[in-house]
């Protein structure tokens, strides 16, 4: 991030990050982009290497490495190597399903599924989002109905990352048995741990054919009489919007550190790349449209890594609302949008060649608005904050 933000310690986490990377990672990327989808090998390879589920406590076999900088260095790995896929599967897996099981699931739940989350032999996939709702999860129309020891499951998702290589799915439903036509209220949903094995009901449908981020896979899912053992319920009947919105503040700080990561690693590739790229025998970096450019690409790059780290630093103190994460990630997102576009200008025409990092960076950042909450979603919510 900048000088100052880490400490040794993360320092040495990074070295094995970067062996991992080198390894596991940078020699296959180019085939999971062109085949839609990674091999499972790789998440083993960061499970043996401690990279999943780090913020797990030492009672279930974990480091807990609460402190989120930590996670921050995967990233900023991932990024350099230009494998923004990965770490999007990774952030799915880490910073929307776990803190559900870590902050809902009961001892036994924990018990059972943290050790899977962490030896990798449960890729997990969060499934919120249907063809008739996304911003507005009341609208969901799966539904859960209770059959003795059994919740039965019939609806479908869209947009599921982790869809086809993941294990399962942490499934947002309708349980209070009212017309799925209509919006839900407060008290209409819960949250299921799904899985996939033994579940013949259990279907992916389409791979979906993204803009970028292609080696992350995403697709639809439907359920057809999908039986969920009542042990599988997370947290309370009903609760289910509560904790979606619970998880809210980790999952949307981790869409804004990847935003100030992307938009950090491609500057500086641009650095680089305008000054070796010459035009008129001059280096592109000589230009004072290209200078000022990038002065001003930089403090707007240092002004959001300093509103990032000061979300990361309240969350590690356990202080982070959802107001303030949905600050973080409305203004990470937007200017990490603004500065890659700008980064892909002064490549010129190579800028926009999905082998150069700064054009896959360009399709990777424009989810970022998207997912998990949109800008204007987020504005919403803070404008609700200021104006109540
Ligand atoms: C590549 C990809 C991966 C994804 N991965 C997952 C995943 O793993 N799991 C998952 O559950 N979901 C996932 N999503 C879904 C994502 O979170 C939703 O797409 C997002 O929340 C927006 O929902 P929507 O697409 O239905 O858009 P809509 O809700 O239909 O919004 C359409 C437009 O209307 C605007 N809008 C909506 N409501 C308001 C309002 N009240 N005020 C002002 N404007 C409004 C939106 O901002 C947007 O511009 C993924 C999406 C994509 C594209």
């Amino acid at each position: 991030m900048f000088p100052g933000f880490y400490e040794e310690i993360h320092e040495e986490f990074r070295e094995v990050v970067r062996e991992f990377v080198t390894r596991e990672v940078t020699p296959h990327y180019r085939r999971w982009d062109a085949e839609h989808i990674m091999d499972r090998g790789v998440w083993e390879a960061a499970a043996e290497n401690g990279l999943l589920g780090l913020a797990v406590g030492e009672d279930h076999g974990g480091m807990g490495l609460e402190d989120y900088r930590f996670r921050m260095v995967i990233d900023e790995e991932l990024a350099r190597a230009d494998a923004l896929g990965l770490a999007l599967a990774l952030h799915l897996h880490d910073d929307w399903v776990l803190p559900a099981l870590r902050g809902f699931g009961s001892a036994a739940q924990q018990q059972t599924w943290l050790p899977r989350f962490m030896d990798a032999s449960f890729i997990a996939s969060v499934a919120f989002t249907e063809p008739g709702a996304g911003s507005d999860l009341r609208g969901v129309r799966t539904k859960a109905v209770r059959e003795g020891e059994d919740w039965v499951l019939n609806g479908q998702k869209t947009f599921i990352g982790n869809g086809i290589s993941g294990d399962g799915a942490l499934v947002l439903a309708r349980t209070d048995g009212s017309d799925v036509k209509q919006r839900g209220g407060r008290g209409s949903f819960s949250l299921f741990l799904v899985e996939k094995e033994g579940n013949p009901g259990y279907q992916v449908g389409n791979q979906l054919d993204k803009m970028g981020l292609k080696a992350s896979d995403t697709a639809e899912l439907f359920f057809s009489d999908v039986r969920v053992p009542v042990a599988n319920l997370i947290g309370e009947e009903g609760q289910g919007l509560q904790i979606a919105k619970a998880i809210l503040p980790q999952g949307r700080l981790a869409v804004a550190t990847s935003a100030a990561v992307v938009a950090a690693a491609v500057l500086d590739q641009t650095m680089t790349y305008v000054q070796e790229r010459r035009t008129f025998d001059r280096p592109v970096a000589e230009y004072q449209n290209t200078r000022f450019r990038l002065a001003e690409l930089q403090v707007s790059l240092e002004v959001t890594q300093r509103y990032v780290a000061a979300a990361v630093e309240r969350f590690d103190a356990g202080e982070l609302d959802v107001v303030a994460a949905s600050k973080a990630k409305m203004w990470a997102t937007e200017r990490a949008k603004e500065i890659i576009d700008e980064c892909l200008q002064l490549h010129g025409g190579y800028g926009y060649i999905l082998e150069y990092p700064v054009a896959q960076a360009y399709l990777a950042v424009r989810l970022m608005t998207i997912f998990g909450g949109t800008s204007e979603i987020l504005r919403e919510t803070v404008a609700s904050d200021l104006l109540r």
